[in-house]
């Protein structure tokens, strides 16, 4: 059935963003855990309408490399919109990842965001806090873009340029696979180096400064003593500037990185993560 605000318990916040904050939550009448994030909307009854419609075909989505969407609902100016929860979190809280593990990864955000190319759906905002991980070694992707009115709303709301934006969405131009291609190039360089892939990036630019960085700057290739040739390579195509040069979708699947990770490692993922949140717990 439809999930409604008194059938959920809201445990502790997992982190929050763009406008919105994500909860740990019981479903009551089922005692399963979700992870609902709530964000503050004024909109008209009719715009709310279209907006559930249009994550609809959420419910439709069945791959093991996409979160499962619960439902949605509006309370008063709020959204609540109800997903699978990963008691990993995202991969922003791991950074830097070893290339090994990003490697033991890579199967599950490739063939997660083809599956829903293949639905005609973009994501929008690929970035390592859009790509969730659970002890069991699963690795999912979360946030897609699909209600165009929701995207509209939060950008009028929240303004900004981000780092995983291409040069060519950036300059106003068209948005599509290639684009998410580079945002897929930005987010695999930051995971494995704890830094952006622009020579002169730094944290305290303005938009205006970062936009220019972006759009003037040849992205910086991944250092090959410490990374393997694949990896290097298949990032660099991911980041190429000129959209005729950048990975199209049958390359992404027949480059080596892909088809040598293309089972992906669930033991490996599940292993690294165990390891890594005892020694955090061991600390604190
Ligand atoms: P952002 O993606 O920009 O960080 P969000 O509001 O989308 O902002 O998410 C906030 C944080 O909540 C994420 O960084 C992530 O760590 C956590 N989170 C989001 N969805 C889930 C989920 N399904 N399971 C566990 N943690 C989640
Ligand atoms: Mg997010």
């Amino acid at each position: 059935g439809n999930i409604k605000e008194d059938d959920l318990q809201h445990m502790e916040v997992l982190g929050s963003g763009n406008g919105g904050q994500v909860n740990r939550t019981i479903h009551k009448p089922t005692k399963s855990m979700m992870a609902v994030k709530i964000i503050k909307l004024d909109l008209t009854p009719t715009v709310q309408k279209q907006i559930l419609l249009e994550m609809e075909i959420l419910h439709k989505c069945n791959s093991a490399s996409i979160i499962a969407f619960y439902g949605a609902f509006f309370t008063e100016n709020r959204i609540s919109i109800c997903t699978e929860y990963m008691d990993g979190g995202s991969l922003d809280r791991y950074i830097p990842i070893p290339e090994n593990v990003l490697s033991a990864m890579s199967a599950h955000i490739i063939n997660g965001l083809i599956y829903m190319w293949n639905l005609k759906i973009l994501h929008r905002d690929i970035k390592p806090s859009n790509i969730l991980v659970n002890t069991a070694g699963q690795v999912k992707l979360c946030d897609f873009g699909v209600s165009t009115q929701l995207v509209k709303s939060i950008a009028t709301t929240f303004v900004g340029t981000n780092v995983y934006m291409a040069p060519e969405r950036i300059q106003g131009n068209q948005y599509g696979i290639p684009a998410e291609v580079w945002s897929l190039g930005v987010s695999l360089f930051e995971i494995v180096t704890g830094k952006l892939p622009f020579p002169s990036f730094r944290i305290d630019m303005t938009p205006f400064e970062l936009m220019g960085c972006i759009i003037m700057e040849s992205p910086m290739t991944l250092p090959p003593e410490n990374f393997s040739a694949n990896f290097v390579h298949f990032v660099n195509l991911c980041l190429q500037k000129d959209l005729r040069q950048r990975l199209a979708v049958a390359q992404l699947l027949s480059h080596p990185f892909t088809k040598l990770n293309e089972n992906g490692n669930a033991q490996l993922v599940s292993e690294w993560l165990k390891q890594f949140l005892s020694e955090r717990s061991s600390k604190s």
